[in-house]
Parts: structure tokens; sequence; C-alpha cells
């Protein structure tokens, strides 16, 4: 081909793409990013950021109510729920300019418009009034996902979570639908926002996927907390009616809301990408299909991170970035495991989670051993809180290998990260055992669980 406009072009400026434009440039490739939006994709804009700050804020209102038990006396407190708004925009404003500043000082060039692809080296950029084609050696497609909402009668009603963060007015009655990551974590931060929530879910158990202790153990830490969550629950339909939202269940209960969350799961955002144009091959779902380098089925194209469905997780996203980035212009050294991928539930209380489940385990090998604490944290003997806390290790009882750490509790995103280093390392329950603890702290539980439960 005649000299490229760009060694790389990327599509997208959420997590894996910037990640890849901003490496890729800091070697020496000439390289060119598109983003249709705000810069920072989902995670910055209406996912993983503005989530943890409303997270605080929610973690405030417990904070608040345990004030008294430690000899505080707080006035009533009251959410200024305009001024979370305004200040949560204010730090996502700045993030975004961050962004650009990072990709313009590593050398790419950003542009601003809706990208297609038109063959395996062309992307056509829809800018504010023209359209433009540019050429590239490669491209890589870091297109992310977008809410998923099923087919109902009142469908129309109902908001994702894009739409949670800027809500007008807060809703005071909030029904959330959904037992995932998103429908959890919204459930628990507008809860501890003052609203009255309902979490609706269609399984036997929130979570799916997750250790069945841990899931059993978070719906009745979100319930005590005052989660209305229902399980083997479905919505017939949503309709407006003169107080708000009037929600009927299957059973004919109706529900009264303000606002209807619909946090169903996501789907690749491939609508109008030129994915056939480009001859790169996808599932049924959308998600494009790649090999261990990220390559698809078009030689010259690469995608990762949420587009391809495989785990949706923004360190993960990254580092999917990196190793693309590393095989076309680097020692093509890097490879992504997806072995030991630690995760959090950011609800009240956390979940924190790495390596498999006990139920996996015991597909997996022959013997297991068990290792369980379930306690009130110290805070909470002063603090008049209910909460519990349950940590979990499972062994192969063969290997010594501690093969699943799990957690429902305080900060369990913060301890399980730095667990997650000692179990990629293949730590042994051994030791584990020979760790000194860190007293008085939750985390030490970890390393001071003598009595296998089960094996
Ligand atoms: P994205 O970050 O979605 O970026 C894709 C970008 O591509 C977008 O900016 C979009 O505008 C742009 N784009 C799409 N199509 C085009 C086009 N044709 N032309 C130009 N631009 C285009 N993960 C965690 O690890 N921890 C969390 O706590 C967490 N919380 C979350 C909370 C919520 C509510 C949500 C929705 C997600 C959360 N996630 C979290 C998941 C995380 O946000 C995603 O896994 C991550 O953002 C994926 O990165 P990505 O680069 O694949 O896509
Ligand atoms: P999830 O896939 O986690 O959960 C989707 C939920 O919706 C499941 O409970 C599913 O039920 C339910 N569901 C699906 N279809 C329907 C339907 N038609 N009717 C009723 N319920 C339905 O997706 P989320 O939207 O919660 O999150 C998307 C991804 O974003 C997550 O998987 C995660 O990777 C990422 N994320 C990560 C976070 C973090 O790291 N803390 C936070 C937020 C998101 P069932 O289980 O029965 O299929």
């Amino acid at each position: 081909m005649a000299e490229p406009d760009f060694d790389l072009f990327v599509i997208g400026g959420g997590s894996g793409g910037v990640r890849a434009a901003r490496m890729a440039a800091q070697l020496g490739a000439r390289v060119a990013l598109v983003e249709a939006a705000a810069l920072g994709g989902t995670c910055v804009n209406v996912g993983c950021i503005p989530k943890k700050l409303y997270s605080y804020a929610a973690g405030y209102g417990d904070a608040f109510q345990e004030a008294a038990g430690f000899g505080w006396d707080v006035a009533p407190p009251r959410l200024d729920w305009d001024r979370l708004k305004a200040n949560r925009a204010r730090e996502i404003g700045r993030l975004n300019g961050v962004y650009l500043q990072l990709l313009a000082g590593a050398g790419v060039e950003v542009i601003r418009g809706w990208a297609q692809l038109i063959d395996p080296h062309t992307v056509r950029v829809r800018l504010v009034d023209q359209s433009r084609d540019f050429s590239a050696r490669n491209i890589l497609v870091a297109t992310g996902g977008t809410p998923s909402v099923p087919d109902f009668p009142g469908r129309e009603h109902v908001v994702t979570s894009d739409h949670m963060f800027d809500l007008d007015p807060f809703p005071q009655r909030l029904v959330v639908v959904g037992g995932g990551y998103i429908a959890c974590e919204f459930a628990s931060i507008f809860h501890g926002l003052g609203a009255r929530v309902t979490q609706l879910y269609r399984g036997e158990q929130i979570l799916r996927g997750f250790d069945l202790e841990i899931r059993h153990f978070l719906s009745q830490e979100m319930r005590k907390s005052g989660v209305d969550l229902r399980l083997h629950t479905d919505v017939a339909t949503v309709a407006r009616a003169r107080t708000g939202l009037q929600v009927t269940l299957t059973d004919g209960e109706v529900l009264d809301a303000d606002t209807v969350l619909y946090a169903t799961g996501r789907v690749p955002n491939v609508n109008g990408l030129g994915l056939a144009a480009a001859g790169i091959a996808h599932r049924r779902d959308g998600a494009i299909e790649v090999d261990a380098q990220y390559r698809t089925s078009a030689r010259s194209i690469y995608a990762v991170g949420d587009v391809t469905a495989r785990v949706q997780l923004t360190p993960v996203a990254l580092a999917e970035a990196m190793a693309v980035v590393d095989h076309l212009f680097g020692a093509a050294q890097r490879s992504m495991s997806y072995d030991c991928i630690p995760t959090a539930v950011f609800t009240h209380p956390n979940v924190g989670t790495v390596g498999v489940t006990e139920a996996q385990a015991r597909k997996d090998y022959q013997h297991v051993a068990v290792y369980r604490s379930d306690f009130r944290a110290l805070r909470h003997t002063l603090s008049g809180s209910e909460e519990r806390t349950l940590m979990k290790l499972v062994v192969d009882s063969a290997s010594d290998r501690v093969v699943g750490l799990h957690m429902v509790g305080p900060d369990a995103g913060e301890i399980v990260q730095g667990f997650a280093v000692a179990m990629k390392g293949g730590a042994t329950k051994a030791m584990f055992d020979q760790t000194i603890g860190i007293h008085p702290t939750v985390a030490e539980e970890f390393v001071t669980m003598r009595q296998a439960v089960a094996d």
C-alpha cells in the first residue's frame, strides 16, 4: 500500500483505546484516535469513576448513622444531590482534560467524530460538518459496549446506568432490574444516598458466576441494610401514572417508582461501525472475534476491551491494549493472562474476589479445603450496625495452593487486590499461615484461618 496517513488508527477513546494510542505513540508510531463522545469512555464518564464517587457519597450516609456510637452528635444529615452531581461533573471534566493532555503530549492526533470502517485500511470519520477518510497500516477497534434493555411494554419509560448520574430530581423511589454488577452497585448506592430501593432479579440469587456463599451473604447484607431485594421476580410492564411510574410484576403486584433502572447487561458497540465492509467476523451479539494477539479476521484490524465481550473490566481493556501495542510496535513479549483476574463489586458492603469459586474448585480439583470466617468487624461493636463480614479461602488440598479468595466486607476491593498478587504467584495455604497479620484489621483474617470447614 502507499504510505498510509497513520501507523495505527484507534477507534474509541475509552480505557483500551486511550492506553493503546498513548503507548504506541510513545514507541514512535504515527497514531490517530477518534472519539465520538467524551474522552475516557465508559469508565471515566458513566462507569467506574462516577460510580465510585457516588459510592463514597453513599458511604457517608452510613457513617453519619454510625457516628453516634463513637460519641459524635450529628444533626440529621441531608443530601444535596445537585451539589454532588455538580462536583462529580467538575471532576469528570477535569479527567477528560487530563486524557486529552496525555494523548496530545504523546503526539497522538485526536479526532472528534463518529468512525466507520470502509475497508481493512480505511476509516471514514463523520466530523461536525463533513466526512473525511483516513488510511492506516493498522486499525484498533476499542468502541466498548452499551447498555442492553430487553423488549417489554413500557420499555421507553426506563433508564440505564448511563442516565443515573444526572437524574433530576433525585429518585425517592427507585426500582432496579437485574442482579449483576451494575444492578447491585446502583441499588446499594442509591439506597445509601437515601432512596427507597426495590431490586428485582429474575433468577435464584444475585451475582451469577460469583461464589454461592458470597452471593447469599451479600443479598442478606443488602436486605439487612434496607434494600428490598426480590428474587425470582420479573417485570411485565412499566407504565406512566399520575404519581410517577407503575411497575407491574408478572405475579400482578404493582410497584410505584420515580425511576426504573434496567441493568440487564451490555452489548458491544458495533452499530454502523462497518464490520462487514472491513471483513470482521463477529458473534451474534456483535462481539468481535479475535485471536490470541487480538487480531480480527481482517488481519490489519485489532480489537480490545468490551467490544470483544470477554471480561468487561477496565484493567482488562488496558492490559489487552498494551499487549496489542507490544505486538505491533514493541518486543512482542507481552501477553495477557485471564487467570486470577481480581474483581470487586462496589456494593455496601463491597464484594472482592479472585480465583475460582468453591463450586468450580470442586470440579477442577479432587480434594478441596474451604476456610471461612463470618464475623462482626471491630468497627461495628460500637457503630450499632448489624453488618457482618464474610471471608473465604478455597484451597486445592493436593498442591496446598489457594485457588479462590472471596470476601464480602468493608474495603474488600482494596484487600483482595493485594492478595491477588500472592495468588498470581501461586501462594499456598502454608504461606498464608506463615504470613504475620496486621492487627487489628479485617484483612488479617485471611492469614489467621486455621480450621478447614469443609473438604
Ligand atoms: P469504553 O470505555 O466503553 O470506550 C469506548 C469508546 O468508544 C467510547 O468513548 C465511545 O464513545 C467510543 N466509540 C464507540 N463507537 C465509536 C465510533 N464508531 N466512533 C468513535 N468513537 C466511538 N470496570 C471496572 O474495572 N471497575 C468498575 O468499577 C467498573 N464500573 C463500571 C460501572 C458501570 C456503570 C459501567 C457501565 C461499567 C463499569 N466498568 C467497570 C466496566 C468498564 O467501564 C469497561 O470495561 C471499560 O470502560 C471498557 O473499556 P473499552 O475501552 O473497551 O470501552
Ligand atoms: P451483568 O452481565 O453483570 O448482569 C446483567 C444482569 O441482568 C444479570 O443479573 C442478568 O440475569 C440480568 N438480565 C439479563 N437479561 C435480562 C432480562 N431480559 N430480564 C431481566 N434480567 C436480565 O451486566 P451489568 O449490566 O450489570 O454490567 C455489565 C458489565 O460491566 C459487568 O459484567 C462487568 O463486567 C462490568 N462492570 C464492572 C463493575 C465492577 O468492576 N465493579 C461494575 C459495573 C459493571 P442472569 O444472571 O439471570 O443472566
